[in-house]
Parts: C-alpha cells; structure tokens; sequence
C-alpha cells in the first residue's frame, strides 16, 4: 500500500487510493483531482492518514519506508520546480498543511515557506531579485513554525514586531525594509532559542520531519478530540499531511491571494463571493493584519468600498478565476471553496472543497443545481444535511443585530430566546401565566422543572452536557437551551446570577443563542421560522421520495398544530403524564397517587376524567383523522409525589386526610429505583381505574370528535413498560371493555387498535408472543438504550463524554441509535413480530426517531413510521428520503 503519492508537476494520478479522502484527506484528494484534470496546482505530495495512525500508535517513530517515500515524492518536486530542497543557490519552498477525511478547525494551521535557513534565505534573494521579499518569508517562516511546530506563544514575536516597527516610528508593515526584516529574524531566532530551549533548527530535513510530525500530533489535541466529539467525527481516520511546492503570493503588486466561494454561502444567491489581497502571503487574508477587499466589483459598490476589487485591479487574471469558478462547480457539481495565489501574474489554485453554507444556502443552492441541470433531484435531496435544517426551524438572531455576549456553554438546543431571568420552575410558570417571557436559569435542571421548562422561552444551566435533562427535554420540546455554562452562579437566596463577572436579577433580560451556546445580555433582535421557497419544494421532494411515513412526539394542541404545519402525518407518541404535570391537576394526580384504596383513587380520577376527556377532543381535532398513538399513564412515581411542607398542606386541604397520614403514605410510595418500579402497565395491571379512566376519556373525546366533525379519529392505545404477552392481554381486554362501554352509551363506533412499546429486551426478545396479543409495536428506544445498555440516561452525563472519546461508543446512544446493540433487538423483534402478524404496524417513538442516522436503520429494517418531536419533522421527512436514495445508490450498478 502506498504511504505518499505526488500530485502535479506531470505526476501519476491514476490510483483511486489518491482520490480517496479517507486516504489522502479531503485537501489532497481535491489537490490530487484537480491537478489531474489540468489545473495549476504547485506540484507537491500527500502523505497518507494512515501514516498518521500508525505515528501516533507506534509512538511517534517513522519507518524506514516512509522516509524513503517521502525522499523520492520530494525529488519529483524538485524536478518538476526546477529547484532543490536546501539548495543555497535557489532553493525549493514549501508548506506543509494538514487534512483531514473532513474539515477540521482544531486541527495544525499550515506552515508556509519551509526550507528558508540563513543560507537559502540568500538564494532565495537572488534568485528572486528582491531581499525585502526573501527575509519578509523567512520571518515568516521562523514565526510560523516557532508558534505551530515549537510552540513558542505566537503573541511574542508579535510583540518584538510591534517593537520593531514603533523603533524605527512605521505604522504597516509593508514600511519594513528588507534589513528591518532581517534584523527581525535575528530576534525571532534569539526568541525561540530562548523559549524554546534549543536554536531555530537550520536544517531543512529537520524542519521538514519536524512539521510532519507536528501533523501527526494534532490529530491527538485536546482541541481536536474536542471538535471531533461535538461534530460526531469518529477519532480513528487521522489525519494526511500535504507537502506543497511554494508559489508567492507577496512578490509585488503583480501578487496575491484569495478566497473564493462559487456562490454566496450566506444567501446560496449564485454570485461569486470572496476577498483577496495584493502582495501578500495566505494567512494574511484571515489573519486580520490587512483588509482583505473584495473579488468583485459588483460586491464591493454594494458595500460602498473604496479598496478596488480584484475584478478591477487584475481583469485578466480575475477572468481566468472565474473560468475555473465555473469549470471547478461543474466538475464537482456542487457550490466550491476556493483558495487561490497569483504569483506576478501566474494563477495558482491551493485548494478546492465543497464549500460550508447556511441551512436556507444549502436548500438554495440544491434547488437552483436542480433548475440548472447541474444535479438531478435525487442528489439535491440528498446534498442537504437533515440536522442543519434545525437552523431553520428555530427563531434564529438577526445575524447584523449587535451582542453583549456575557459567557458562552453548550449548544445544547437550537434556536434563539430573549426573557426575563426566571431562577426556579414555579416562578418561571407564573410569570409566563401572566404574559412575560421568560428564561429560566438553573444550576441544573430535574424532572420537577418540566412545567417550568415548557413555560420558558428558552433554558440556561451552569451545569449538564449535551445529555443532560435539560438539553434533552429542550430539545424535544424545541426549546433554546444553553447548558453546561460553568461561568453562571445562581444564588437563589438573592435571586441574584452572576455572569462571568457581571450581576444579574431575576427579571433581567437576557437572550439566548442555542445554536452557538451564547448568553447575551439584553434582548437581541430575532427572525421566525417559516416552512416556504425553496425549503417547502425539497420538503415536497423528498416527500415524493421516502417510504416511511413520519409522525410526531407531541402532547398538546399547539405542539399537534406546530407539526401538523411541519407535515406530521399523525401521533407517534402522546405521553398522557405530561398532560397531569399541568399545575391546575397536579394536586388530583397526588390525591389519586397517595390514595390508600380504590375508592380514593376514583374520587380522585373522577375529577381528572373531563379534564383529560378535554385534552384528547383537542388533540384529535388538530390531528383530523389522522392516527393518533396514545400511551397511557406512565410516570416514574417520583416524579409526581409531592416534596415539599407546602404541597403536603394543599392536599391536606383538598382531601380532609391530615397532612402526616400523606407523608406516611408518600414515604411507604417510595422507590429506590424508580425507572424500574411501579410504573407502565404494571400499575394499570395493579390499579386498573387509572387506565379505565384513560381510555374511556381517550373514546369519548373520540366519539365527541367524530360526531361533531365528520372525521373519525384513529386512536390507537399504547401499553407501556409490557415485558409479558400476558401483560399485553390482559390491558388490550380492559381496552376493549372500556371502549364497547362508551361505543354503546353513545351508539357510536369507531376503529382504533391497541399494541404496545417495545422498551424492555424481554419484550423483544419475545416480540412473537407479544404481536399476537397487539396490532402494533412503536419501539421506545430511549428505554430499550437504558434497560439493555443499564445505563441510566439521566446519569449517563457523567461518564459519557469521557466514553466517546475513548472509543467505548462511537456516539452517544441516547443520541443515536446503538445500532449493533440495541438495534439488534429491534430489528429482531420486528421479524418475530411481523412472522407472527402479518399487519403488525411498527414504528420508533424514542429521540432515535429524529435521528437521520437512526432513521436510515429504521428504512433498512422496514419500519413503517418514525416518530419525532414537532421541531424534527422536517428533518426526519428528509432523513427517510435520503435513507432510500442512499440505499438505492449502493446497489445500483457501477455507483
Ligand atoms: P487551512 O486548512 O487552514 O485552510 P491551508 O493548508 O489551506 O490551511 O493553508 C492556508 C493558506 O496557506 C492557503 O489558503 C494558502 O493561501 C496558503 N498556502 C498553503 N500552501 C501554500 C503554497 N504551497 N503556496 C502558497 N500558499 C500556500
Ligand atoms: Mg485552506
Ligand atoms: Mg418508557
């Protein structure tokens, strides 16, 4: 297997291994790709991502072999340039750039004019008729690879510039003369000998060795593990090494370079979009030394700016560009990001990708490609990536609004929020009912925050990761959060927060950023979503496209209505709990929970069955014949027993039983592990009036609907928690009961079916049994993750972070289906099931049913329905498309 290839300079491009970025990254397949459709890409060579691993395992050694490569792939460079590595006469320059498989920031910033020492620095001179030119490189040189390799802090030889320039009283840089720059070398070299330990190495072999391993090595930062963890990028494909003849952008007025986007990544509006700089060397465009100015001139009247575009300035060059702009879009058939220098008039590209853009860019650009005959709506559909779309589902901050950032957590739930500081859930949910905005701002938050949580606009923690409670709740319920901002103090007794140094009080305002994890002080100026243009006509397309239907996560009226506008086609899962934590019922849930025997418990359904009977008409009229997945009652007891002196007096008042005879009761409640108690079928098992009053409100709403409005509901009835067929048997005969009673007091009939989640391994192991007892199964993967991994979802924060990164999982379960594991007993219990029911309806309810990865196994196994909550809709519609597209790609011949 081959370690390096060449590219350019008349090399042999014809091994597909050189294509692939998984080998050679993304830079030096696209470098490779480019270089051998003829385009002008400085000659150079790719040092493999397999290097890298085996660097990095075998302890930061290089083998014999691959020194021996890399010797021969930098002799065709020098043939090719015409100039030797080392050579004092006219020496051959060159960068070393990392790349990995996909772009990463956290990864080695480029090292440029390697090989200049105090000999070749000369040559170079020469060789090039202009001293201020070569030193002005080299002190580059010395900055960058002191800084990147050495690590000597950057900010020092900024500094010993700063001093230079005020010295000799410039302002620029371009007053330095070519002995201020040499004179600058001397005191960077004396810097990095100092910091450093060592002198500057002058050898290039050395320096070269050194930049590649410097490569290697940041694949492994902290920096990078870090990036990689929050993007869900595996640890395991290293990273490739590009070595790169040098071409000169700061050679004179003749000279530049640039960043070039094919179409605008903001807008998608087909517009070139770029910046450029005369006589200067790459990083000077990002670095923020010099203003870039702008590719066009179109551009550039718009923004009103004097600095003359490179349209202008360089018409012929800029024309070439533009040829390759195009030449490059058709080539790769999608939007590119384009790195360019001109060297006294010779153009040069350094690089190529398929550019990064926003959500409504991306969607933009895929629908005029379409329109263009450029890509065909398959590949349209499958260009977008179904989780930007979030982007677009959420509020999102103005983005020319101005921010008064205070600190910056976790991007735990996108979206954008302004409210008043709120610090507790009570407070949270009175204010809102009397009409404010609010944020509700917590060390952590817990199940009893829930009703605090849905009143907010958004939510704040100083602790939690991106699984913590808050930001999976948020996230299902389309709530902004930012967790885990470990600058917030709370202090409760003040009602006081203070934020990295600035003090707050509850009641002021502060605006939240979920997509970038930013709390801002004051309201930010926000725009609403809206589902129209060019992202209705992909969601139509991809409608066309998928095979599984797609449902929603959703409780309330509002969330019904809000996923309905999505394109839910129906109810995956209605959680009839979240409809008890209402304040209004809490206290008839605790009298019905903390009820001594039967006839307590139905004194105290009594007065739930019209509430919930209400709840359900509304439901089922937003949903207009559509099926509805109704799952009756199933709270982990403690998340409804009363804590607090103040909750015990209340249903002391409200049921006449003296306050201590509840707390005896509530102690002898008590589980020491809730998840796994009382709960599910096995309290409709126990205390079947809770369930009789569910489904009986569940069909008389039902009938009410279907007789005032034509359309019949389709209800179907989930039973929790079911680990036995005779579980299931023994509810679906109550169900059936309940409803004949109500069909036959309102002389009314309607169709619904009855079936159960699967979330318990026992289930899916024996999902044969239990098909013939239900007419459908929704898989509830959050459950069937915690109860076959034993790993508890809502403690799994402390430890999960720490298990990606080594590798235990490759992403986090609660995230994305464990497909190897838990995905085999879903895909197992679906053949037992449908062996044994032919019609078994199957679908997946848990978070996993918003996941495009998790959702590309549910296409695989033939599942039905996804389900997800009202903000994923979109994405899960997408997802399923693209599930089929990719799958038809793999089997299609040649493809
Ligand atoms: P990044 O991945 O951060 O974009 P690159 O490896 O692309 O880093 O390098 C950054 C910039 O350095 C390039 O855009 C280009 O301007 C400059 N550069 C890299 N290699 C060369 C080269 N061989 N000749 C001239 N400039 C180069
Ligand atoms: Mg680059
Ligand atoms: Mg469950």
């Amino acid at each position: 297997m081959k370690t390096v290839y060449a590219f350019g300079g008349g090399a042999d491009h014809s091994d597909p291994r050189q294509k692939d970025k998984a080998v050679t990254g993304g830079k030096g397949a696209n470098l490779a790709e480019m270089a051998s459709i003829g385009l002008p890409v400085p000659p150079g060579f790719t040092i493999t991502t397999d290097e890298c691993l085996r660097y990095l395992k075998q302890g930061a050694d290089f083998t014999a072999d691959l020194r021996q490569a890399v010797a021969e792939a930098m002799a065709h460079v020098e043939r090719s340039v015409g100039k030797g590595f080392g050579d004092p006469a006219d020496p051959l320059l060159v960068s070393v750039r990392s790349g990995a498989a996909v772009s990463m920031p956290g990864m080695m910033d480029t090292v440029l004019n390697l090989g200049l020492n105090d000999a070749t620095v000369e040559g170079l001179a020469r060789a090039a008729g202009d001293e201020r030119f070569a030193w002005d490189s080299y002190r580059r040189f010395v900055q960058m690879y002191g800084d990147v390799v050495l690590g000597v802090d950057h900010g020092l030889f900024e500094e010993a510039l700063e001093i230079a320039k005020e010295d000799n009283g410039y302002l620029a840089d371009t007053e330095m003369t070519a002995d201020d720059w040499r004179a600058l070398v001397a005191e960077y070299k004396a810097l990095v000998e100092r910091e450093h330990g060592r002198p500057f190495p002058q050898d290039p072999q050395e320096q070269l060795w050194g930049a590649i391993a410097a490569v290697f090595a940041s694949w492994d930062t902290d920096r990078a593990r870090t990036y990689r963890r929050l993007n869900d990028i595996a640890h395991d494909m290293g990273t490739a090494v590009n070595v790169q003849a040098m071409v000169f952008g700061n050679m004179g007025d003749d000279s530049a370079t640039g960043v070039a986007f094919t179409r605008d990544p903001s807008t998608g509006e087909r517009v070139y979009y770029g910046e450029w700089l005369v006589n200067a060397q790459g990083e000077d465009v990002v670095a923020g030394i010099r203003t870039p100015q702008y590719l066009t001139r179109a551009r550039r009247e718009a923004a009103g700016a004097a600095a003359l575009s490179m349209e202008e300035v360089m018409p012929d060059t800029y024309a070439e560009l533009a040829e390759l702009f195009d030449l490059l879009e058709r080539h790769y058939r999608d939007m590119q990001d384009i790195e360019f220098t001109v060297e006294r008039g010779k153009l040069w590209l350094l690089q190529t990708r398929s550019g990064k853009r926003t959500a409504s860019a991306a969607l933009k650009i895929a629908t005029d490609m379409v329109a263009e005959g450029l890509v065909d709506e398959r590949t349209a559909i499958c260009r977008i990536d179904p989780m930007a779309l979030d982007q677009l589902l959420h509020p999102t901050l103005d983005p020319d609004a101005p921010r008064d950032v205070l600190t910056t957590g976790l991007p735990a739930s996108p979206g954008a929020a302004s409210g008043k500081v709120v610090l507790d859930a009570a407070t949270a949910e009175r204010w809102a009912e009397r009409g404010d905005q609010v944020i509700l701002c917590r060390v952590e938050t817990s199940p009893e925050d829930i009703g605090g949580m849905h009143a907010a606009q958004g939510i704040l923690t100083a602790r939690g990761g991106m699984t913590s409670h808050a930001a999976v709740v948020a996230r299902g319920m389309g709530r902004p959060c930012v967790s885990g901002a470990s600058a917030v103090s709370i202090d409760l007794g003040a009602r006081t927060l203070r934020i990295g140094g600035r003090d707050l009080r509850e009641g002021d305002i502060i605006t939240l950023d979920g997509g970038t994890g930013q709390v801002m002080a004051g309201e930010v100026a926000s725009l609403k979503p809206e589902m129209a243009g060019d992202f209705a006509t992909l969601m139509e397309w991809a409608d066309r496209h998928r095979r599984m239907r797609v449902r929603c996560n959703a409780e309330t009226p509002d969330d019904c209505r809000t996923a309905r506008a999505f394109g839910a086609e129906g109810i995956g899962l209605c959680r009839t709990e979240h409809m008890f934590f209402e304040a209004s019922r809490i206290s008839a849930v605790r009298q019905m929970i903390l009820a001594e025997d039967e006839a307590g418990r139905r004194a105290a359904l009594a007065k739930l069955l019209p509430e919930q009977r209400s709840d359900f008409r509304a439901i089922f009229e937003v949903m207009a014949g559509l099926p509805c997945t109704i799952r009756l009652l199933d709270p982990p007891l403690h998340e409804f027993l009363p804590h607090a002196d103040a909750d015990f007096a209340d249903l002391a008042d409200a049921t006449g039983l003296p306050a201590e005879r509840l707390r005896a009761r509530a102690a002898q409640l008590h589980e020491f592990n809730p998840m796994l108690g009382h709960r599910g079928c096995r309290l409709g098992i126990t205390f079947p009036e809770i369930y009789e009053m569910q489904v009986r409100a569940i069909f008389e709403a039902a009938c009410d609907v279907a007789q005032a409005s034509g359309a019949a509901p389709l209800p179907e009835i989930m039973i929790p928690l079911v680990a036995t067929a005779r579980e299931l048997a023994i509810l679906r005969t109550l169900v059936e009961r309940v409803a004949e009673e109500v069909f036959a007091e309102r002389g009314h009939s309607l169709a619904y079916l009855t079936g159960t989640m699967i979330e318990l391994p026992r289930a899916a192991l024996m999902a044969g049994e239990i098909a013939a007892e239900g007419a459908f199964f929704s898989f509830g993967t959050n459950d069937l993750t915690q109860t076959t991994l034993g790993i508890s979802r809502d403690d799994a924060g402390k430890f999960l972070d720490c298990y990606i990164d080594q590798g235990v999982f490759a992403r986090d379960p609660f995230v994305s289906l464990d497909i190897a594991g838990v995905g085999q007993l879903v895909r197992l219990a679906a053949e037992r099931g449908r062996a044994a029911r032919g019609d078994l309806k199957l679908g997946i309810c848990g978070e996993h049913g918003g996941d495009p990865a998790s959702i590309s196994f549910c296409e695989e196994i033939g599942l039905d329905y996804v389900s997800a909550s009202p903000y994923r809709v979109p994405i899960a519609r997408l997802a399923a498309a693209q599930a089929i597209l990719k799958a038809e790609k793999l089997v299609a011949p040649g493809g």
